[in-house]
C-alpha cells in the first residue's frame, strides 16, 4: 500500500463538478478493467472494443499492460510489490481518465484480488458523481492460453527461463464477483465485444 509522502499539499477543486463536465461533454466516465491470464485475450478484446466505441463516437482510451511498462511503469518488474505498484498506478491513471468523462479500457493480468479491489475502491469511494467501474474476467483456461502463447512466454516459463510467471509459478486469483465474464475459448472476439457493449449500455455509459 502506497503511503502519502508529501506534506503541506492541499487539494484544489476545479470551477465545476464532474457531473457538470460530463453533462457538457455528453459522456459518462467509466473504467472497464480486463483481467485474466497472459494470452487470455485481454488486449485483443480491448483493442476491438476500443475500435467499436470510437466508431460509436465514444471517447475511450486503452491502457495496455506491456505498453505502460515501456513508459509510466518502466521502473517496475514482476515481483509481488512491483506488480501491486504497477496496478495501483494504472488504477489511479484509469480513474483520471474516467473522471474526465472518458471510457478507460485497461488490459493487465492484474493477478492479485486485493490490487484489483483497491482500483475498484478508488473509483467507487469518490461519491461526487459515480464513476462506473466494470471488472471483466477474461476467463480462458490456461491450456488454451498456453497453446496460443503468442509471445512464447509460456514456453519460456515451462523451460524455467522466466520466473514468477502467472499461472505457472505465480498465482492468478480469479475475481469473485466480476460484472462480466468472457469466455474467449468458446466466444469469438466479436461476441466478446458485443457483450461489453451491451453491459456499457446497461450501465448508461453507452446511450441508445
Ligand atoms: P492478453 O492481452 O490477455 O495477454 P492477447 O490479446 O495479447 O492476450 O493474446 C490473445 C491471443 O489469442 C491473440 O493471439 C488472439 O488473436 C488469440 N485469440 C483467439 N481467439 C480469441 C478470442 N475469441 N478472443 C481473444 N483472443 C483470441
Amino acid at each position: 500500500m502506497a503511503v502519502q509522502k508529501a506534506t503541506n499539499i492541499h487539494w484544489h477543486e476545479g470551477n465545476f463538478t464532474r457531473a457538470e463536465r460530463w453533462k457538457a461533454l455528453n459522456s459518462v466516465g467509466c473504467t472497464m478493467w480486463f483481467t485474466g491470464l497472459s494470452a487470455s485475450g485481454k488486449s485483443t478484446i480491448a483493442s476491438a472494443l476500443e475500435q467499436s466505441l470510437v466508431n460509436a463516437g465514444i471517447n475511450c482510451y486503452r491502457l495496455d499492460g506491456d505498453n505502460i511498462r515501456f513508459g509510466l511503469n518502466k521502473n517496475l518488474g514482476f515481483s509481488a510489490d512491483d506488480r501491486a505498484e504497477n496496478i495501483r498506478r494504472i488504477g489511479e491513471v484509469a480513474k483520471l481518465f474516467a473522471d474526465s468523462g472518458c471510457v478507460a479500457l485497461t488490459s493487465f493480468i492484474s493477478p492479485y484480488r486485493k490490487d484489483r479491489d483497491l482500483c475498484r475502491e478508488l473509483h467507487e469511494k469518490d461519491k461526487t458523481g459515480a464513476m462506473v467501474f466494470i471488472e471483466v474476467f477474461v476467463d480462458t483456461p490456461i491450456d488454451v492460453c498456453e497453446q496460443r502463447d503468442p509471445k512464447g512466454l509460456y514456453k519460456k516459463a515451462r523451460a524455467g527461463e522466466l520466473k514468477g510467471f502467472t499461472g505457472i509459478d505465480d498465482p492468478y486469483e480469479a475475481p469473485a464477483n466480476p460484472e462480466l465474464v468472457l469466455k474467449p475459448a468458446t466466444m469469438s472476439v466479436d461476441q466478446c465485444v458485443a457483450a461489453c457493449m451491451e453491459l456499457l449500455k446497461a450501465k448508461g455509459v453507452l446511450k441508445g
